[in-house]
């Protein structure tokens, strides 16, 4: 936001003027949004549906820095990590509410621009804004988003339902958005130095874009339908590989042998953990917030898997006294955890 401007503080507007600015252009695009912005509480028909519902909570430096967070990105970046709850349930998402802390700092200004990274959400993943809460914080901005989704109960996919040998498969690339951090908490540190710095970012696009405005993979929802084929267990990729594929092991009672060289990571990622000597498995393995979908299929399905560029199968699920193993690009069998591995110092 540009220091020139003269900021409007929200008490010129009150609790009301804000929340009637921050939703006067609401167009409900879900015919289950019965009932939206305006009363107590919304109203959603899913009609014969079930019901899937989650929310997040993004406080201001614990999950993000608004020296280098856009605020526009911060409002994208908050619906999205709901969203990909949703659809780890393998459920559509169709509504969400949202409610903000502000701080004395906020300017009516500054909630523009998050209403407007919400609003570029919810258009493009077909989502209506149906509710909310506005209050203040003393703290920094607080963002907690609620998104609600639906799905026939026999769609539902939990982290359960894992078997032994069934394919485990990740959505995208991995390990970006821990290294678009770290590239954005270097320069902060450069700036801090020498505020007159130009921040060094080109040829890091990628990394950047996943770690301030990521998006989750939707359109893969439709396409294993399509593909007729159903994942045995599903979650998000929110805290890094490991985690998740211990969440679905731990579900499941199955062990499971990861790939290291399967892992699928951009060259950028690559390029950036070079410069920083953090190894880009590592940001995968153990990075988080990358959104992403993995999950377990029949070994079956693998023909029909392997047509489809962007899921890759990165290992299979074992017999749980097997345990879980990472396999290192030189064969070595590794204890998978959600601490992550040492890579040694001389690779
Ligand atoms: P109440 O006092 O009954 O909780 P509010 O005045 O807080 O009602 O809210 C009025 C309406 O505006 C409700 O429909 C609520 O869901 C919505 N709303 C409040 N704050 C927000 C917000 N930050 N974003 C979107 N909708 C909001
Ligand atoms: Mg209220």
């Amino acid at each position: 936001m540009s220091s020139d401007k003269k900021l409007t503080p929200i008490s010129d507007l009150g609790e009301f003027g804000l929340i009637d600015r921050m939703t006067k252009g609401i167009k409900l695009k879900n015919k289950s949004s019965v009932k939206g912005v305006g009363d107590d509480a919304a109203v959603v028909n899913h009609n014969g549906y079930q019901t899937v519902i989650t929310t997040d909570m993004l406080t201001e430096g614990i999950h993000f820095d608004l020296s280098y967070s856009p605020l526009k990105h911060l409002g994208y970046k908050a619906v999205v990590v709901n969203l990909s709850d949703i659809l780890a349930m393998n459920a559509k998402p169709t509504q969400i509410v949202v409610s903000i802390a502000v701080s004395a700092r906020t300017s009516v200004e500054s909630l523009d621009e998050l209403y407007a990274g919400i609003y570029e959400a919810c258009n493009f993943y077909k989502v209506d804004l149906v509710g909310g809460d506005t209050t203040s914080s003393r703290s920094g901005l607080v963002i907690s988003i609620t998104a609600i989704g639906k799905a026939k109960p026999e769609d539902l996919i939990y982290r359960s339902g894992a078997k032994e040998n069934d394919l485990i498969c990740v959505t995208g690339d991995l390990g970006a958005a821990y290294m678009g951090l770290q590239l954005l908490i270097r320069e902060k540190e450069v700036y801090k130095v020498n505020p007159n710095s130009q921040p060094d970012l080109s040829g890091f696009e990628h990394i950047l874009e996943r770690q301030l405005k990521p998006e989750c993979p939707i359109s893969i929802i439709d396409k294993l339908e399509k593909m007729n084929v159903r994942p045995t267990a599903m979650i998000d990729i929110s805290d890094g590989l490991s985690s998740e594929v211990l969440h679905i092991c731990q579900a499941s009672e199955v062990g499971c042998v990861v790939h290291e060289d399967k892992l699928p990571i951009d060259e950028s990622t690559i390029k950036f953990g070079n410069q920083i000597g953090v190894h880009s498995s590592i940001a995968a393995l153990n990075g988080g917030e990358d959104y992403e979908l993995l999950f377990t299929v029949p070994l079956s399905d693998f023909d029909t898997i392997k047509r489809y560029p962007e899921i890759k199968v990165i290992g299979h699920i074992t017999k749980e006294d097997k345990g879980c193993s990472l396999v290192t690009g030189d064969g070595t069998y590794l204890p998978l955890d959600a601490q992550g591995f040492d890579h040694g110092a001389n690779e």
